[in-house]
């Protein structure tokens, strides 16, 4: 039995009468990399922000490490969903800075995160003047600033270069080694299948499927069963 990091029972989240998140019952392993996969308009970012604070559910429990997620827990947790917090006039450097005063981390911490996501060496110039991939490794170093153990990382490779996505992923796959657990979220099948170790399928506000990675080309044939399924019942 491994050990779970995050476990949802129920989650639903209701816009008025919309239901973009139903009935999620979502478990995590920790140290993996869990991949969430949906079209667009699935419900990826609102489950997403149910776990990060940034929505409450309507309905449903979640467990962080054993006991009911608090608002405490975030600083377990890092997260990164839709455009980086930067300021685009300060470097990267003192992008962190800013944040590391007000989490009490130090110059140590904030060249660690600089090393981790590759920008140790990018001097004086200034968050505006980052590529897409730049600012995205900036956003996932603020994330991960106060030693969170689980990332959260909505469509991180969206709009990146090839580039940017293979050093995206490069970097991704290197956290369950340091023990920490991703979420991360994407509609590009071959991007999960290369990242992931578990794997959600969302199709409508539903968690249509979750478990350990399909081997071969049997991701794209189970996403088609399971979508095309959800389509049929409409
Ligand atoms: P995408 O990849 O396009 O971001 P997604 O899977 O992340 O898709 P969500 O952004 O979670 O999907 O949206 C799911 C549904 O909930 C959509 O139909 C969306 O219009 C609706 N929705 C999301 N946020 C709100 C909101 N704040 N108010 C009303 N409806 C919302």
């Amino acid at each position: 039995m491994y050990h779970s990091i995050l476990k949802t029972t129920g989650l639903t989240k209701r816009f008025r009468s919309q239901e973009a998140v139903k009935s999620v019952s979502l478990e995590v392993p920790e140290a993996c990399v869990y991949g969430i996969l949906g079209a667009n308009g699935a419900g990826k970012s609102t489950l997403l922000k149910m776990l990060t604070g940034i929505l409450r559910p309507t309905e449903g429990e979640i467990l962080f490490d054993g006991h009911p997620w608090t608002r405490k827990d975030l600083f377990d947790i890092g997260a990164l969903i839709e455009t980086p917090p930067v300021y685009e006039n300060l470097t990267a450097r003192e992008n962190l800075k800013v944040r590391g005063i007000l989490l009490g981390e130090g110059d140590r911490r904030i060249e660690e995160v600089l090393s981790i996501v590759g920008l140790s060496h990018t001097g004086k110039k200034r968050a505006g003047q980052f590529s897409l991939g730049m600012k995205q490794r900036l956003g996932i170093a603020i994330a991960l600033l106060n030693h969170p153990r689980l990332l959260i990382l909505d469509e991180p490779v969206n709009g990146l270069d090839p580039i940017g996505i293979r050093e995206l992923r490069e970097l991704i796959r290197r956290f369950p080694e340091e023990g920490i657990t991703v979420i991360v979220s994407s509609h590009i099948l071959g991007e999960i299948e290369q990242t992931a170790d578990y794997i959600g399928i969302m199709a409508d506000g539903v968690l249509e499927f979750q478990g350990e990675m399909p081997g071969g080309e049997h991701l794209e044939e189970l996403f088609m069963e399971v979508a095309g399924r959800r389509r049929e019942e409409e």
